[in-house]
């Protein structure tokens, strides 16, 4: 077999400055009078003026606080954009990326995505008077079919979630853009700056999640949007200010801090889950693991042709049924049971009982999130602790299943 770093090659070549820039791009001390090479955490709500409308740039610290400016521009820097806001969640960001639209507007959105985004689109922007259309986004030229005057947004996530299907982004950018008014937003909350650049390959927004890899240490609640167009900042900007969704300062200075490791954190969540995704698939236990970074997945090429890696979402179904699930869930010791994902802790759920559970069974049939499929966020533990735990959680399964066919037989 290949060797680890085998597998990690053949991919886009990293982005140039990344990991310097993630620790210096606005975080000069000398924009503070105590030269403070760490931004301090700025917690006053209000800023003095020289005279009235004279000021030092900062006036209220929803309008603009000096910690949040800190992690935008260096949001900015790692997203290769021009601009970055921070907004108080993901789906915070994604609301205010809605407000860009006005009543009448079509929204076009990935049939498979975030299931809060599915639920804002489906049962509150339609209220105030969007229209929500979904498409699978995988298939081109579903999505040229689709788009009609009213069309304002189109918005993707890749690789999607628990299935990791991937979009090809440049191909969705050329299909939206051969209309002015028409723009692409990508959550990119799965890949992170660090291993997909949505901005670079034509998307006109690029959203995160910061609760997942951007922050990483899974102890804030925060989203991002990066854009390059001056005038969509400025509407962003102003939406920003009068939505008023915005984190507080000590968040901002934990994601700030977040991003200073963010290219080693997710060399090393792919080098793990590379480890996990083949080990899963050499075992007669499981029935068939989904990892875009093997070559087994169907999209591997696309995956290599627009990242330069693949982040630590290994996705898998157990050989058996429901109860093989559930025991091995059960029997994990290092890996937690719970949502969420993208911390430096090694995660592992059930998306038909937990994080899709919203999702009706027909949806769920169609999406393939049957009640076998295992989602992980491989962390960044020590492989082999990983693995052992994988295997003494497998064995568990088989073993309590054997168990309960033997006291069937028994009883019949
Ligand atoms: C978690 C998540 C969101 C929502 O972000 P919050 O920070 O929880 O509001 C959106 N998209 C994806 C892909 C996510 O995983």
């Amino acid at each position: 077999p290949e060797s680890a770093e085998e597998g990690t090659r053949g991919f886009l070549p990293c982005f140039r400055h990344f990991a310097t820039q993630a620790i210096h791009v606005g975080q000069e001390p000398e924009q503070w009078s105590s030269m403070a090479v760490v931004p301090p955490i700025s917690l006053s709500t209000t800023f003095k003026q020289q005279a009235p409308g004279q000021h030092s740039g900062f006036e209220y610290s929803r309008s603009g606080n000096p910690t949040r400016n800190c992690l935008e521009k260096a949001v900015a820097a790692l997203d290769g954009a021009k601009y970055s806001l921070a907004y108080a969640s993901g789906l915070a960001a994604t609301v205010n990326i809605a407000h860009l639209l006005k009543a009448g507007d079509t929204i076009i959105c990935m049939d498979d995505v975030y299931g809060g985004t599915n639920r804002y689109f489906q049962r509150i922007a339609t209220e105030m008077g969007l229209k929500v259309i979904f498409v699978d986004c995988t298939k081109l030229e579903c999505l040229a079919a689709a788009i009609t005057p009213e069309t304002k947004l189109v918005w993707i996530e890749t690789p999607t979630n628990p299935n990791l299907k991937v979009i090809d982004i440049q191909g969705c950018a050329d299909i939206v853009h051969k209309r002015k008014d028409l723009f692409l937003a990508v959550d990119n909350t799965f890949m992170s700056a660090y291993f997909q650049r949505p901005l670079a390959l034509g998307a006109d927004i690029c959203m995160y999640s910061a609760t997942k890899y951007m922050n990483g240490h899974s102890d804030v609640v925060m989203g991002l949007i990066s854009v390059n167009c001056d005038n969509l900042y400025e509407r962003l900007k102003f939406l920003q200010n009068a939505l008023g969704a915005v984190p507080s300062p000590f968040d901002c200075y934990l994601c700030n801090r977040g991003l200073k490791t963010l290219p080693i954190r997710m060399k090393q969540h792919f080098h793990n889950a590379l480890a996990v995704a083949r080990y899963l698939e050499s075992d007669p236990r499981v029935e068939k693991v989904i990892f875009p970074g093997l070559p087994s997945h169907p999209q591997h090429e696309l995956m290599k042709r627009q990242c330069t890696g693949c982040p630590g979402m290994v996705t898998f179904y157990i050989k058996g049924n429901a109860e093989h699930a559930v025991t091995f869930l059960k029997a994990l010791k290092l890996f937690a049971l719970a949502e969420s994902l993208g911390g430096y802790e090694s995660l592992a759920e059930h998306p038909a009982i937990m994080t899709h559970s919203s999702v009706p069974k027909e949806d769920r049939d169609v999406l393939g999130i049957s009640d076998t499929l295992i989602r992980m966020s491989i962390g960044l533990e020590d492989i082999e602790d990983l693995l052992e735990d994988l295997d003494q959680a497998l064995k568990a399964a088989v073993i309590r299943i054997r168990q309960n066919s033997r006291r069937e037989r028994e009883r019949d």
